[in-house]
């Protein structure tokens, strides 16, 4: 799970999100030389529940938010390797800034791509999913609005792109029972989230890794540290 990529931040809590163009190419080259297939989190849905095959090697790379560096920096790398992501995008912020990073970026959040990008990149092969129409916290909202920002957010962009879209990813990683039942109803097939919460399409986890280093990359590929995710997060 990506978020910026870019110069690397000093800031500790957006470091966490961001990092340097250098290392995110040592990360792709090495998933080129692992001979990683790209995947979308669809396919490892369907898998999940044994219904479809993985190529060898399998590996889903996401990108949150739909910043403008995604494609500036981070797309054209990811071709050069022969790789394709999954672009979450906040639908009624294309081409906008992120306003929801104001409280930890200095000014108004940092800019996002605009509609004409995300359309040159679903062009391109890359896979396009929803992020919300306005990036909030999906278990604070009423029905009304929960249903706004789920069925809202995917018309909005099959309208721009001119494609299907049935991929989702919940802000924050924010998730219950009540917001899996909407994303359903509005017609997704699987979403995001992160942190280890829990393991079905609905709920596919995430390894952010944007601070590792190359030696905790490979270890965060390994399909032991998947294993001791899951351990860990049925306990919770
Ligand atoms: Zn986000």
């Amino acid at each position: 799970m990506y978020h910026r990529v870019g110069e690397g931040e000093r800031d500790p809590l957006l470091r966490r999100f961001t990092l340097s163009r250098e290392r995110f190419e040592a990360q792709m080259r090495c998933l080129r030389r692992l001979r990683c297939h790209a995947v979308s989190p669809e396919q490892i849905a369907r898998w999940l529940e044994g219904g479809a095959h993985l190529p060898p090697r399998p590996v889903a790379i996401t990108f949150d938010d739909g910043y403008a560096d995604t494609y500036h920096i981070a797309a054209p790398i990811l071709e050069a390797y022969g790789l394709r992501a999954t672009l979450f995008l906040v639908s009624d912020y294309m081409g906008r800034k992120s306003t929801w990073d104001a409280d930890v970026a200095a000014g108004e959040g940092f800019p996002l791509m605009s509609w004409e990008q995300a359309r040159a990149l679903a062009r391109r092969g890359h896979w396009i999913g929803s992020h919300t129409r306005t990036h909030r916290e999906l278990p604070l909202l009423d029905e009304a609005a929960l249903a706004a920002e789920l069925l809202g957010s995917r018309l909005d962009l099959q309208r721009q792109l001119g494609q299907r879209v049935h991929l989702l990813a919940y802000p924050y990683s924010q998730v219950d029972d009540r917001c899996r039942q909407a994303a359903r109803a509005a017609g997704y097939r699987a979403a995001c989230a992160g942190e280890g919460i829990d393991y079905h399409r609905w709920c596919l986890d995430r390894v952010n890794t944007a601070e590792a280093s190359l030696p905790l990359f490979l270890a965060k590929l390994s399909p032991w540290f998947y294993l001791f995710r899951r351990a860990r997060a049925r306990r919770w």
